[in-house]
């Protein structure tokens, strides 16, 4: 059998001593935004109005002094200054593959196949040299299938493009080809593996896969388990965007997902901008290293929560402890971000709630955050457990909020899990 347990694809840069990653990304922040002030024209426009000139970003903390690049704008922004937008550093003809996104909203490929990195994330989630590995992400116009096809080759896996859909012959194909990894989605990989049991197929039977890597939607534990425990796979996941590759993977612990070595990533306060400390909320910002599409700043639109605990795996960079939602989701109450994700946390956390949801109010200066909570049929109201909410809800928003037991039928706006009722005029 494999050793698919640590598995670093470059020991020596995933374990190197956080010293020598801070000189590492101040080299590369300093020629990144060299070289994006003097071939990409949007960036420097942005820089020159500013006023910022690239001598003035020495260290990573003067990238503050440089505006957002949205994703959310991404598509205007192309079509002032088509076909990039100003944000690439090559013109067209000098790329090796340009994708569509929705939108449409075009991502540019450099020739050097360094852009998206996902050679270590497949890496530490158990692939090896010698797997046969079914990828089931989308071939054309997204990158999604390609990108990942590469570095499966890279390390020196066989592929099987089979791109999304068609279960049934997904399926058979897992269990003819001795399948042992897979990439795709993970509600995908169990829909294949319930039609290969529907066959026949079980773990040492008819069914070889033993790694998956999973991205594009949540991964609820409770399915990790059950992949695990029902099928004899490991699974882990990783995210990234179509515009600049890998933002981060799970080790064999997965507890979290590392933050790669070669890109910048700073997590902020939509709000303000300021960086926001580990362990808070706060937008994902990616600042690439990259010929052909060096982005500044790009604000990714995810929002995450930045671990600096060392990890068991002996990896020492920083870790990305969940995504948890999107930029434009979020509410802020007392000067914390509340997303629709942390209220639903709150439901799971107390067995008693059947729904929960948030109210906010202003009262003179101060929110004041309401949790209307519909309990559960054998559930009763009382102090105690309003008390017991209070404290699980301070744990999962930093917030204290009060609570008001209410029927399900008096519930306004069900569909919504936190109501803005502040006014601001
Ligand atoms: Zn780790």
């Amino acid at each position: 059998m494999m050793d698919r347990t640590r598995g670093y694809y470059d020991p020596e840069q995933e374990t190197m001593p956080a010293a020598r990653r801070a000189e590492l990304h101040r080299d590369l922040l300093r020629e990144t935004v060299r070289h994006a002030y003097g071939h990409a024209p949007a960036t420097r426009r942005k820089m020159d109005a500013a006023g910022v000139r690239p001598q003035d970003i020495r260290e990573l903390a003067d990238l503050r002094k440089i505006p957002l690049t949205k994703k959310a704008d991404l598509k205007h922004i192309q079509k002032g200054e088509p076909p990039f937008g100003g944000l690439a550093a090559l013109p067209p003809r000098a790329m090796r593959r340009i994708y569509v996104s929705p939108g449409p909203t075009f991502d540019p490929e450099g020739r050097e196949g360094t852009h998206w990195r996902w050679e270590k994330p497949f890496y530490a989630a158990g692939f090896r040299e010698g797997d046969i590995v079914q990828n089931t992400f989308m071939y054309h116009f997204s990158p999604a299938g390609l990108m990942f096809d590469e570095a499966l080759q890279r390390i020196g896996c066989t592929v099987i493009p089979a791109g999304v859909g068609n279960t049934e012959m997904q399926a058979q194909v897992m269990k003819e080809l001795s399948v042992t990894g897979y990439v795709g989605t993970p509600s995908f990989l169990m829909s294949i593996l319930e039609k290969a049991k529907e066959m026949g197929a079980e773990p040492g039977n008819g069914l070889s896969l033993q790694v998956a890597l999973v991205t594009g939607e949540m991964l609820p534990e409770p399915l990790r388990a059950r992949l695990r425990d029902e099928f004899g796979v490991q699974v882990r996941q990783c995210y990234g965007t179509a515009d600049v590759g890998s933002l981060g993977y799970e080790c064999f612990e997965a507890k979290g997902m590392h933050v790669p070595d070669e890109i910048l990533l700073e997590l902020i306060d939509p709000a303000t901008g300021d960086p926001v400390p580990p362990g808070s909320i706060g937008e994902v910002v990616v600042t690439l290293p990259d010929r052909t599409y060096p982005l500044v700043r790009f604000a990714t639109g995810d929002l995450s929560i930045l671990s600096e605990e060392p990890c068991p795996c002996g990896r020492t960079s920083p870790r990305l402890l969940k995504l948890v939602g999107r930029v434009d989701q979020v509410t802020k109450i007392k000067g914390m971000f509340v997303h629709p994700e942390q209220v639903a946390q709150l439901e799971k956390k107390v067995a008693e709630i059947a729904s929960a949801q948030f109210v906010v109010t202003r009262e003179g200066h101060e929110d004041r955050m309401e949790m209307r909570i519909v309990l559960a049929e054998r559930a009763a109201p009382s102090d105690a457990l309003a008390a017991r909410i209070v404290e699980a809800a301070r744990e999962i928003t930093r917030l204290r909020g009060e609570v008001r037991f209410q029927p399900a039928a008096e519930v306004q706006e069900r569909e919504k899990k936190i109501v803005d009722n502040r006014k601001w005029d």
